[in-house]
C-alpha cells in the first residue's frame, strides 16, 4: 500500500511529480491547494476564507486546512493509498495526520521530499502558468504549450496563479523555511524520510517510481 506524503518548497515540481505518480499507482491525489482553488472558483464560505491568505502567500490557518483533509482522507477511495500533496505544512498538521492516519488504519509510510536550491523556484514559480480548466502546468521557458496560452490536454486558458509572484513567493518560502521544514525532522526520526536533490522532471521521476514500485 503506497500511503504517501509529497513534499518541497513551493516550486520544486511536487505537482508534476503528482500527476505522474497518482496515474502509475491508481491513487487519489490529494493536494489541499487546489482543494482550496476549487472553494475559491466555487466561491463558497470556505474559498472566501482561504482566499484571503493564500492570494498574499500566506497558510491557511491549520484547524480549517486539517478538518478538510480528515474529511477526504475518509473516504472510500483513499482505502488502496494516496498521495498527500503540499499537507502537511506544519508540525501541528503532521500530528493531527498521524492521529487520524492511525484511527483509520491509513497511516504514511512514505514521504518523499524534493529538494530545491532558491535561485531556481523563484525562476520556476515566476514563470509557471497552469491551465485555468484541468490545473496542467506549463513554464514560459521551460514547459511551452503548442499554442500560446492555450493548454495541450484540454483547450483551456493559461493562466498565472494570483500568488506565483515574487512578493507572495517571498512570504510562502519563509512559510516553508519556519513551518515546514521542521517537519523533515519530523519524519527523518520516523524513518520515514527519503530526499532527492532537486533535478528536472525527467530525472527525477524514475527514481522515484523505483523507490515506490520497490514496496
Ligand atoms: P500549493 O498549491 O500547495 O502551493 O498551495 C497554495 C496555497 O494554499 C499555499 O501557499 C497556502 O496558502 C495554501 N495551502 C495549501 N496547503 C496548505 C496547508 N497544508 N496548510 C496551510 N495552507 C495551505
Amino acid at each position: 500500500m503506497l500511503n504517501i506524503i509529497l513534499m518541497g518548497p513551493p516550486g520544486a515540481g511536487k505537482g508534476t511529480q503528482a500527476k505522474i505518480l497518482i496515474a502509475k499507482f491508481n491513487i487519489p491525489h490529494i493536494s489541499t491547494g487546489d482543494m482550496f482553488r476549487e472553494a475559491i472558483k466555487e466561491g463558497t464560505p470556505l474559498g472566501k476564507l482561504a482566499a484571503s491568505y493564500i492570494n498574499d502567500g500566506h497558510l491557511v490557518p491549520d484547524d480549517v486546512t486539517i478538518g478538510l483533509v480528515k474529511e477526504r482522507l475518509s473516504k472510500d477511495d483513499c482505502a488502496n493509498g494516496y498521495l498527500l500533496d503540499g499537507f502537511p505544512r506544519t508540525i501541528p498538521q503532521a500530528e493531527a495526520l498521524e492521529v487520524l492516519t492511525k484511527e483509520i488504519g491509513r497511516e504514511v509510510n512514505y514521504v518523499i521530499n524534493i529538494d530545491t536550491p532558491k535561485e531556481e523556484l523563484v525562476s520556476r514559480i515566476c514563470g509557471r502558468r497552469v491551465c485555468k480548466k484541468c490545473g496542467a502546468p506549463y513554464h514560459i521557458v521551460n514547459v511551452k504549450p503548442k499554442v500560446d496560452g492555450v493548454c495541450d490536454i484540454c483547450g483551456g486558458e493559461l493562466v498565472q496563479r494570483p500568488d506565483d509572484n515574487e512578493e507572495a513567493l517571498n512570504i510562502r518560502l519563509e512559510a516553508y523555511t519556519k513551518q515546514t521544514k521542521p517537519l523533515l525532522d519530523f519524519y527523518a526520526k520516523k524513518g520515514l524520510l527519503k530526499t532527492f536533490s532537486g533535478k528536472s522532471r525527467e530525472e527525477l521521476t524514475p527514481q522515484l517510481l523505483e523507490l515506490l514500485e520497490g514496496k
